[in-house]
């Protein structure tokens, strides 16, 4: 195989070719690096997602995705700093904050770690004792709550997560199957900001899952590929595997299917606001942060775990 750029020779990815079928396209190490950044840079310009004047926090889980996008936007020149919140999930917390430590070392880039533990009063499996939502749905709202709130005690007004195409078309055939609504009127690749919530971006919406992982080989970008023990990913997985099997029969199935949502998204979200009346927000009277009672879930929940 040859670079289709520089015409440099190589037999697979262990000898620095990246064979791109979906693209028409073979890259070595370095025109891969550009190209991956190139096309990062002119989504984020088409969607305008942010510029350089705005402060990023990007939400770090410690897998690939969010790591190669911390790494992708600092070295396209944003302002970023990467965000982690350490759940206190024996083993698996551990060997995350350490591929992140180990990720700030060899990069140097800004991040922020928290202990949940010192947030709330408790770990995330202790936390869960407290509620009877599912651990997934109960970590995310937490998670949201303290991106948003923690984002902007530092000054950042942008929040950038790192869903790849994968993610968003298994997704996003999940949610067309079941008809939801709510799902398809609210999930454009930009959120704007509103009621103290500041916007979400997901810069790599458009790469898919195999790009991301070729992305971190060719930097050597440390990251963590265990799975959390909560994960619940294995639906997903169901229909990230049937979206799979369609592109084998038929290529560029993912990116045609998601352009289609993007291209039809004013129209879901037109049906979404005029079909659902949100609920009105109001500050919390404790934290201040967006919330629909006077008291939001989290002071609520620190409350619970301070008195038990
Ligand atoms: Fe939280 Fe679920 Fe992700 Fe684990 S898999 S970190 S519980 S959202
Ligand atoms: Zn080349
Ligand atoms: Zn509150």
């Amino acid at each position: 195989m040859k670079c289709n750029i520089c015409k440099s020779k190589g037999i697979n990815i262990e000898n620095g070719i990246y064979n791109l079928p979906f693209h028409n396209l073979k890259l070595c190490k370095e025109h891969y690096k550009s190209w991956f950044e190139k096309r990062v840079l002119y989504h984020i310009k088409k969607y305008n997602m942010f510029n350089k004047e705005d402060k990023i926090a990007v939400a770090l889980s410690g897998g690939k995705d969010s790591i190669s996008l911390l790494y992708v936007l600092h070295k396209l020149g944003y302002n970023v700093i990467g965000f982690h919140i350490d759940l206190g999930i024996e083993n698996f917390s551990t060997k995350t904050k350490e591929k992140i430590l180990e990720f700030h070392e060899k990069t140097q880039i800004p991040i922020k770690i928290y202990s949940l533990k010192k947030l709330i009063g408790a770990s995330l499996p202790k936390a869960l004792e407290y509620t009877k939502r599912p651990p997934c749905s109960f970590c995310g709202a937490v998670k949201r709550y303290y991106f948003n709130k923690l984002s902007k005690d530092i000054g950042c007004n942008i929040i950038a997560t790192g869903h790849n195409l994968d993610d968003e078309v298994s997704t996003l055939l999940h949610n067309i199957l079941t008809w939801n609504i709510k799902y398809l009127g609210r999930k454009y690749p930009v959120l704007k900001e509103r009621n103290n919530f500041l916007r979400k971006v997901k810069p790599l919406f458009h790469v898919r899952n195999i790009e991301v992982l070729y992305y971190t080989q060719a930097y050597e970008l440390p990251f963590i590929s265990t799975e959390c023990p909560y994960s619940t990913k294995s639906k997903l997985d169901f229909f990230g595997n049937i979206m799979n099997n369609i592109e084998k029969n038929f290529p560029s199935t993912k990116l045609n299917f998601y352009n289609g949502y993007l291209e039809h998204f004013d129209y879901f979200s037109q049906y979404f606001t005029n079909h659902t009346k949100l609920p009105d927000l109001q500050n919390c009277q404790i934290c201040g942060e967006p919330t629909v009672s006077n008291i939001c879930m989290i002071c609520t929940l620190k409350e619970k775990i301070k008195g038990a």
